[in-house]
C-alpha cells in the first residue's frame, strides 16, 4: 500500500519531553508509523531544557525569525531540526525563547494559551515555507485543537496545506485548554470567530479541545471503553454533546507498549533480567526494590507498587481511608512513586513514617526506580477514577506484576479479572469508585498470593498478554486511509 505523509504534533514525546502518557504514547506513534512505512515527520515546542540537552539540533534554513502575531505581540519562531533517535523521522522544533524558556514544559502563566496556539501555527506556517504537504496532521490533546480550524480557514486555499486532513486524538479529557473569551483576537482566526461556539464566548470561555472535536476530521481517543465514556456520561467532562454531535464518533484506539523499554528480559533499567520461562530474576528485582527503599520485609512477603502523577484521576483518595487498616490488618509492603499534588504527598509520606520498613515512598519523577518497582514488586495498584488508556498497568502485565484496577477506561480494556476456578484472567478488577472496594481488591489479590498455584497461573496469563503497538498501529493505519478517502467535512 502507498505510503502516506504524516505529520504529528505533540507537546511532549519521548526522549526528548514527558509528564507522562502522552509522551510514551506520542514517541511510539512516530516510530511504528515508520516502520509500515510512512513518510513521518514530528513537531514539539523547543523547551529550554530539551535546547540545553540536544546541541545537535541544526536550524532550518528558511524558517528562522519568522514573525507571527498572536494578538497584539508579535512573536518571532525558528525551526530546528534533527533526527528522532535511531531513525530517520525528521523531528521539528519550534524554537520561541519568549513563550518556551520556562521551568516547566506547561505553566499557569497568562499566556499559556499563546504558548500552544503558536505552536500550532508555527507548525503549519512551517510546512508551508518547506513546501511540506501531509496528507494527515495528526494533532495531540488541547495544546494542538486549534489546528483543524487554522487548517480549514487560514489555509482553507492554501496550495501546500489545504488538501490536508486533520485527526485529533484525545490522551485525556480532563484538559481541555480552555482560555478566557477575551482571548479571541489571540487565535488570529481573521473574521472566522463566528464559527467558535457561541454558547462558550457568551459565556465568557474559549475551549481548545472542543474547537478542535467539532473540526477535526476524525477524532479518537486511547481506548474503546473511554471512547464510550466520553460520549455518554460525566467523564465526558462536558464534552459529551460536542462528541455525539459528531455523525462519526470517537474511534478508540488502545494504546500500545514499547516493549523494548519495557520487558523484564531486556530491560535496560534493570540488572537483572527475567522472563516468563525462568521467573528467579523477579526474586532478585524484589530484593532490589526492598534494599533500594529500605523496607524491611522479607522475600516472601507480598509487595505492591505503585507509580503514578499525583492527580485526583488516579484515586489516590480512596487510599485515604483503605490503606492505613489494610495495613494494620494484613501483612504486605507497599512502594509508591510519585509527584504532584501536595496532599496526595503528605498523605504517603504521612503513612510511610507511620509504617516504616512496610511503607515507602519516593516523592519525584525517577525513570530507573519507576522500571525497578514494576520488576520489584507483585502487585501494582491503579485505582485510577478514570483512565483513558492507562500504561503502568500493561507495563505491569509483562513484568508478571498483578495490576488492582478500577473498571474504567483503558484499564477495563487491558485488565480481566482472575477467576481461580477457572485459571483465567490477568488481575483484580473493581467496580465502584469508594474505598470498600479497594479494599476489597487488595484483600482478594493478597488472598490469591498466599495460594501458590493461582499466583503462578495469574502470572504466567499475565505475561503472556501482548499489548505492542505493531498491533495497535495497524488501525491507525486504516483510520488514515478511510478518511483520506472520505468526502471531506468543514
Ligand atoms: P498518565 O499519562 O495519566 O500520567 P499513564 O499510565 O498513561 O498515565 O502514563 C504514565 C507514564 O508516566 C508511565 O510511563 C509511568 O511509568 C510514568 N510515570 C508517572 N509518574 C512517574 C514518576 N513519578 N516517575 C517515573 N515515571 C512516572
Amino acid at each position: 500500500m502507498s505510503a502516506l505523509k504524516l505529520c504529528v504534533l505533540s507537546s511532549e514525546i519521548l526522549p526528548y519531553a514527558k509528564t507522562g502518557g502522552l509522551a510514551d504514547v506520542a514517541g511510539a506513534l512516530l516510530q511504528n508509523l515508520r516502520r509500515r512505512g510512512h513518510e513521518v515527520h514530528a513537531f514539539m515546542p523547543l523547551y529550554s531544557v530539551v535546547r540545553a540537552a540536544h546541541p545537535e539540533l541544526q536550524p532550518v534554513r528558511g524558517v528562522q525569525q519568522v514573525p507571527l502575531a498572536i494578538g497584539s505581540t508579535e512573536y518571532f519562531f525558528s525551526l530546528q531540526t534533527t533526527r528522532f533517535p535511531g531513525t530517520d523521522i525528521a523531528m521539528y522544533f519550534i524554537d520561541c525563547p519568549a513563550l518556551y524558556d520556562r521551568a516547566d514544559f506547561y505553566t499557569s502563566d497568562p499566556d499559556e494559551h499563546r504558548r500552544f496556539l503558536l505552536f500550532s501555527r508555527a507548525a503549519l506556517e512551517s510546512c508551508r515555507r518547506l513546501g511540506l504537504a501531509p496528507d494527515i496532521f495528526h494533532c495531540n490533546d488541547w495544546h494542538t485543537a486549534f489546528l483543524p480550524l487554522y487548517l480549514k480557514t487560514l489555509y482553507s486555499s492554501d496550495p501546500v496545506l489545504a488538501p490536508a486532513r486533520s485527526v485529533l486524538t484525545i490522551h485525556n479529557i480532563g484538559y481541555q485548554g480552555v482560555m478566557p473569551g477575551a482571548a479571541v483576537a489571540d487565535l488570529g482566526l481573521g473574521g472566522a470567530e463566528a464559527r467558535l461556539d457561541a454558547n462558550d464566548l457568551a459565556h465568557g470561555v474559549i475551549n481548545s479541545l472542543k474547537t478542535g472535536i467539532r473540526f477535526a476530521d476524525r477524532v479518537t481517543t486511547v481506548s474503546p471503553t473511554y471512547a464510550r465514556e466520553i460520549c455518554q456520561g460525566p467523564l465526558g467532562m462536558g464534552m459529551q454533546a460536542t462528541l455525539r454531535a459528531r455523525k462519526d464518533g470517537v474511534v478508540g484506539i488502545l494504546n500500545g507498549v514499547d516493549y523494548r523499554d519495557w520487558d523484564p528480559r531486556h530491560d535496560p533499567h534493570l540488572t537483572t533480567h527475567f522472563g516468563p520461562q525462568d521467573l528467579r530474576g523477579k526474586q532478585t528485582n524484589k530484593q532490589e526494590l526492598i534494599s533500594a527503599t529500605h523496607l524491611d520485609g522479607a522475600v516472601s512477603t507480598p509487595l505492591m507498587g505503585m507509580v503514578t502523577r499525583l492527580a485526583e484521576q488516579k484515586g489516590i483518595d480512596l487510599l485515604f481511608d483503605a490503606l492505613p487498616s489494610l495495613l494494620l490488618e494484613r501483612d504486605f509492603g507497599l512502594v509508591v512513586l510519585g509527584s504532584g499534588d501536595p496532599r496526595y504527598v503528605t498523605f504517603f509520606e504521612g503513612l510511610a513514617q507511620r509504617f516504616p520498613g512496610r511503607v515507602a515512598f519516593r516523592s519525584g519523577y525517577d525513570e530507573s526506580l519507576a522500571h525497578l518497582i514494576e520488576a520489584g514488586s507483585d502487585i501494582f495498584l491503579m485505582p485510577s477514577r478514570y483512565e483513558p488508556c492507562g500504561l503502568n498497568q500493561m507495563y505491569s502485565l509483562r513484568y508478571g506484576t498483578i495490576p488492582i484496577v478500577r473498571n474504567t477506561g483503558g484499564l477495563a480494556d487491558s485488565v480481566q479479572h482472575f477467576d481461580p476456578a477457572s485459571g483465567r484472567g490477568t488481575g483484580c478488577v473493581f467496580n465502584d469508585y469508594d474505598a470498600p472496594a479497594v479494599r476489597w481488591a487488595i484483600g482478594t489479590v493478597l488472598d490469591w498470593y498466599a495460594v501458590p498455584k493461582n499466583w503462578q497461573r495469574l502470572m504466567q496469563n499475565a505475561m503472556a498478554q501482548d499489548f505492542s503497538w505493531a498491533r495497535q498501529i495497524v488501525q491507525y493505519d486504516s483510520l488514515y486511509r478511510e478518511l483520506l478517502g472520505a468526502p471531506r467535512l468543514n
